[in-house]
Parts: C-alpha cells; structure tokens; sequence
C-alpha cells in the first residue's frame, strides 16, 4: 500500500470541493488534493440541478441564514466568473407566483426576506393579476413576485473550468479515487481509498475537508461527527418541453410551495440556460444519493433498511404528522409523470401533458434529519480539530458554492491551519468576501 501525505484533503470534486480547492490554492501554499470516486468532476447534484443562480427571496434569514446570505453574494461572484471565462451567465430574472389567494400573504413575506437577505428594492417587486398577466399572458395566478437578480447557467460547466483553474494554480486531482475509510490518528487525518483498479492506498493530511455531497453523512459518522443526524435522499426528476412550448413563457415560473416547509416537493416551469424548458423536479424517495436508475437504487435498499431500523431518531420522524402527511399525499403523488405535469398545469394550463415524451436530468437530495425527527433548514458545517463537514449543502448549494467557499478559506487561514501566500491578478479578495458574510 501507498503513502503519501497533504496538507489538506478534500474529499469531493462537486461544485463545492472544487470551488474551495480554486480558493485554497489562490490564497495559501497548503500542499492540496480534491480526491472524487467518479472519472470526473460535476458528476452528481453539481451538473444535475436546474442550473439558477437563486434571488435570496426564498430563504429565512433566520431559519436559513447560511443559504441566505451565500446565494446573494453567489450571484455577482458567478456574474464575474462567467464574464471572465466567457461562459454565458444569463440573467433572466424570476417570477414566483400565488397559485391560491391565500399564498399572496407568503410572497409579501418573501418580499421582506429579499430585502433582508441583501436585495434592494429596485430588483424584487410585487406584481397583481393584471401585471403578471401584462408580462406573462399565459399564466394564471393570484399575482406574482418578479425578481430580475435571478439567472440561469450551467453549473457542470462552471465547476469544470474551475477545477481548470485549480489545476492551474497548483492544485492536485485524484480522479476514481473513492474514500472507502478515514479516521484519527495522533491528530493527522489517515484516509483509506480504493482506486478503480481496486488498488488500496493510504493517504494523510492534517485538515480534511468534507464535500461528498450524498456521502458526506457517512463520512462525518466515520469521524464520529454529526452521529444524531440521520439522511434520506430523494430524487429529483425533470421533463422536456416540447419544441412547440419554448415560447409560451418569457421567464422560470416558480410557485408558492403549498407546504412552505418543504419546498423541494412543487415543480416548476424551468427556462435553462440554453433556451429549453422542462418541469421539475419531483421528489421520489430513494435509497442512496446515486439511486438515478432501478439497480443502483435496489443496490442500496438493504443497507438503507438496515439504518432506518436501527437509528432511533428516524422513529420519530414517523410521529411527525407533518412527514406522514406529506409521504401520503405529496411524495407518493411524485411518482407519476401525470400529477408532476397538472401541478405546473395549474398555473400554464396550455400545456398537454400528453406532449411531455422526454426525461431530462436527474439529480438527488440528501436531506439531513435530526434525532427529534425534524428536517434541518439551514447547511451545516460541523468541524473538530482535523476536519471540517459540510453537510445539508442543498439548494441554493451552486449559488452559494463560491462565497461559502472564501468564507471557509478565510477562516482556516485566520485560525492558523494553512498560511495565507496570495497570488496575483485574482477576481476577488477573501477578506473582502468574507466581511460580507457575517453569519
Ligand atoms: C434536483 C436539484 C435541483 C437543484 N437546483 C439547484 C439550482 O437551480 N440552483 C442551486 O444553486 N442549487 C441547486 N441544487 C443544489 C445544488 O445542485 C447542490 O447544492 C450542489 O450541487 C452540491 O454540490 P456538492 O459539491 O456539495 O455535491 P456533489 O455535486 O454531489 O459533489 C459531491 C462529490 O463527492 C464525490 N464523492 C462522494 N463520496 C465520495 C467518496 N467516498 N470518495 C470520493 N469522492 C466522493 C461524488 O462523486 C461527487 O462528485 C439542486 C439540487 C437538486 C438535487
């Protein structure tokens, strides 16, 4: 078995792996290397998601106060990135709508929560029936939020010149290097990996940081961090428009999530970055954060089982009317193509489900739960003395990569683990980043 040390290891070469490996060599002369199981980069959530750069309308400031300030500071800082690459950062601007009368009420909240969270009046307005109308002739609602500070891009493209850059800069890639074990020994960080040829190696550092997105749970456990949380991973599914529908809106239309605690659970009527629309996502329950297909998804069912049974929390999580609900009504309604399409057919009703003959992507969620059974709002970032454990990291997680990402560079070179070397001719200083985040 081979050997060989860093100074830091980061396990995951998702969007955010990435971004924090391009920050980590800009800013410091840690010796570093993104380790990923997969050939490469961006090949789960990172490319598998709607592709916008979220308005921070959507997010508490208290509840998600994490999610909130990243995905304001995530939308100048991918504008600035995009322009520097000549990638195209479309700003198209969003409208979320009140299927119902009632919902009016939540979007003049997520009015506030815009402002608070950074936006400024001139870029969020509060449109009536008349007004939407006005704008988007086809949709039918109670009135509407527009919001012009929202954009679509394509993040498995951005993440992929990123780590461009980070291979540029001096940062090293460990492709089909898949972390199998990690533990403590005499404060250095010991991590056991199997290549694809089934080779085994050792490799140390003295600080890991934790991206594995779906897997990053069973990581922080193996660290003995985070072992009263619990995950369970649902799959979101998407549709493409037919050719004839490209037209019938101008803008994404999002809406009132009819249970505001789980917003995942509503689609929406996507415009991508290269001009195709689709609907979606759903949120199919599954056994594992790569269950895309039958066999992946039967391959985890056992071990999965298993877990449920045996972690007391999860119990709980059956007391909770709220969950039982929702599995009854809204999560089993997500298996049918037909209930995803009328959902969006509410608010579009020109659109014939019958015409919806194409899958799009499809990227999983890995929502973490607490011992009590409640699902956790905000990211979660638990550290101990070697290592730091982003877990949670959902929507707006590729909005939010960049900034979170400076942040967390920043703190590990103000608490002495790597030592700041800055190199010249960078698109951002971290100080500066950082000062705007002030959780
Ligand atoms: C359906 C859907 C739609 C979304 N839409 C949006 C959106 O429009 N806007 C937005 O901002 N966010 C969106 N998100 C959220 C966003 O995509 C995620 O927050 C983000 O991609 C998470 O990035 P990550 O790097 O943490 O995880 P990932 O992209 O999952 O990366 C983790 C990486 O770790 C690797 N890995 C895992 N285990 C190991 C191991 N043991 N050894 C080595 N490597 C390992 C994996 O192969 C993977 O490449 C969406 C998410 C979903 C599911």
């Amino acid at each position: 078995m081979h050997e060989k040390k860093f100074d830091i290891i980061i396990i995951g070469g998702g969007i955010l792996g990435v971004s924090l490996g391009y920050f980590l060599t800009l800013n410091s002369d840690a010796n570093i290397v993104i380790l990923e199981r997969e050939k490469n980069v961006s090949s789960h959530t990172s490319s598998r998601n709607t592709g916008k750069v979220h308005a921070p309308f959507l997010y508490d400031p208290i509840k998600k106060k994490i999610f909130a300030r990243i995905s304001f500071l995530g939308y100048t800082m991918w504008e600035t990135y995009s322009k520097s690459k000549r990638i195209s950062f479309k700003q198209d601007g969003v409208l979320e709508i009140a299927k119902e009368e009632k919902d009016i009420e939540v979007l003049k909240k997520y009015i506030e929560w815009g402002i608070k969270n950074g936006l400024e009046e001139k870029d969020i307005h509060f449109l009536n029936y008349q007004e939407t109308r006005a704008i988007e002739p086809n949709i039918i609602c109670h009135g509407s939020i527009y919001c012009k500070r929202d954009a679509s891009v394509n993040y498995g493209l951005l993440t992929t010149t990123l780590k461009n850059d980070y291979l540029l800069a001096g940062g090293k890639l460990l492709n089909l290097h898949e972390v199998i074990g990690i533990k403590n020994k005499n404060d250095n960080c010991v991590i056991e990996i199997v290549t694809k040829d089934r080779e085994k190696k050792i490799i140390t550092s003295k600080y890991v940081i934790n991206t594995a997105g779906g897997h990053s749970l069973d990581i922080a456990h193996q660290l003995e961090i985070g072992l009263e949380f619990f995950d369970l991973h649902f799959r979101g599914e998407y549709w493409k428009a037919p050719e004839e529908y490209a037209k019938l809106t101008s803008h994404s239309i999002y809406s009132v999530p009819k249970r505001l605690n789980f917003p995942f659970l509503d689609p929406h009527w996507i415009i991508k970055a290269d001009g195709h629309c689709e609907i979606g996502p759903n949120a199919v329950p599954v056994f594992g954060p790569y269950s895309y297909h039958l066999l992946d998804n039967l391959k985890n069912f056992l071990p999965k089982t298993r877990e449920i049974f045996l972690k007391k929390g999860l119990w709980s999580l059956f007391y909770n009317r709220e969950f039982v609900s929702l599995l009854t009504h809204e999560i089993a309604g997500s298996f049918s193509k037909r209930i995803m399409i009328q959902r969006v057919k509410q608010f579009l009703p020109a659109l014939d489900p019958k015409k919806f003959t194409t899958r799009g992507t499809s990227g999983i969620r890995s929502l973490i739960i607490n011992d009590k059974g409640n699902f956790i709002p905000d990211t979660l970032l638990l550290k101990n003395s070697i290592s730091l454990n982003i877990l949670n990291y959902n929507s707006p997680g590729a909005t939010g990569a960049l900034p979170l990402s400076a942040m967390i560079v920043h703190e590990l070179i103000n608490d002495k683990l790597i030592n700041k070397v800055t190199q010249p001719n960078q698109l951002w200083n971290i100080e500066d980043i950082y000062s705007k985040i002030k959780f």
